[in-house]
């Protein structure tokens, strides 16, 4: 293997003591405490341990969780009302309802989403922040885009004029991670499943980022020498073991940066949904 590893475990948890740190000298000066509030509607197992994760993580820093938990069919006007209520609620900085909402109960959950206080959004996935993001204003950036970033400063190198492939275009990664890495001042180009020749695009890139939801579609052979290599995707092989969206072991014969998975991107989600919260809460001066 001739990649360095892009080590996201450890740098969200230097990103987490810096927040916890950080939350303690303030409510030594007078702060309030941030306070996120989860919102977990059903009992979809993966769904629960993604919110359990993140309120452990949320106590650990000094946070206050505020957390709900809701029956599947609890349905969308109560959630709605649930959303208002913590919209309301002063002590609440950020908010996060876990998706997907439960099938089969006709929850809308744009509407949700866009029920959620903008400046209370603790995923970012609020259209007048995606609308931020596109025109490049502050507003909160969704948490796994935000931590592909976090990751690719660490390498160093300098990002403008590279070509970066996104392969991907869901609204919560693969957009908001191309008009990051825009900003970034990359040539960016997004893949998706109507894509014709992936293996000669991704073959041109200097950065990709792969984010779609299919064990090991990248394959290694097609990453260039050299490239960086980010890898958002957590699916499960036969044996149950947690592999990504990139061939591993041939990628990392190439690469000259690589995440793995797990301990690649997926800890940064959380370090980041905590910034997210921390940065709401102080910028209203609580
Ligand atoms: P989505 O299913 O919403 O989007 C997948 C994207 O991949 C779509 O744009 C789709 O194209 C594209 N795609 C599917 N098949 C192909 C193919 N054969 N060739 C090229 N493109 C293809 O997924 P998400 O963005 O929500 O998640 C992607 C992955 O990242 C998943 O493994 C998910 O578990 C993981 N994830 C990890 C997180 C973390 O914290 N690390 C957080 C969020 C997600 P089209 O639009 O044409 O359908």
């Amino acid at each position: 293997m001739t990649a360095q590893i892009l080590d996201g475990k450890a740098l969200s948890a230097s990103i987490r003591v810096d927040i916890r740190e950080t939350i303690s000298k303030g409510i030594a000066a007078g702060k309030t405490a941030p306070g996120l509030a989860t919102v977990l509607v059903g009992e979809d197992p993966a769904s629960a341990v993604y919110v359990r994760n993140k309120r452990r993580a949320c106590d650990e820093t000094g946070m206050v969780n505020f957390h709900k938990e809701l029956p599947a069919d609890i349905g969308q006007q109560a959630l709605l009302d649930v959303v208002a209520e913590l919209n309301a609620d002063q002590a609440v900085h950020g908010i996060l309802v876990q998706l997907p909402l439960p099938k089969g109960f006709d929850y809308d959950e744009n509407a949700v989403l866009q029920a959620i206080d903008p400046a209370k959004d603790a995923d970012g996935f609020h259209p007048l922040n995606q609308g931020a993001l596109m025109q490049g204003t502050p507003a909160p950036i969704p948490c796994t885009p935000k931590g592909v970033m976090a990751l690719l400063r660490e390498t160093g190198l300098e990002l403008s004029g590279k070509h970066a492939v996104v392969v991907g275009r869901s609204n919560i990664v693969g957009k908001p991670v191309s008009l990051l890495l825009l900003r970034e001042h990359c040539t960016v180009t997004v893949c998706h499943s109507r894509t014709q020749d992936l293996a000669a695009v991704v073959g041109s890139a200097d950065v990709i980022v792969a984010a779609v939801g299919v064990p090991e579609l990248v394959k290694g052979n097609w990453v260039k020498p050299g490239a960086i290599v980010l890898d958002v995707g957590i699916n499960r092989n036969a044996e149950g073991k947690l592999i990504g969206d990139v061939e591993f072991a041939t990628a990392a014969e190439r690469a000259s940066w690589i995440t793995p998975v797990p301990g690649g991107v997926g800890p940064m989600t959380i370090a980041m949904l905590l910034q997210n919260t921390l940065e709401a809460a102080w910028r209203t001066g609580a």
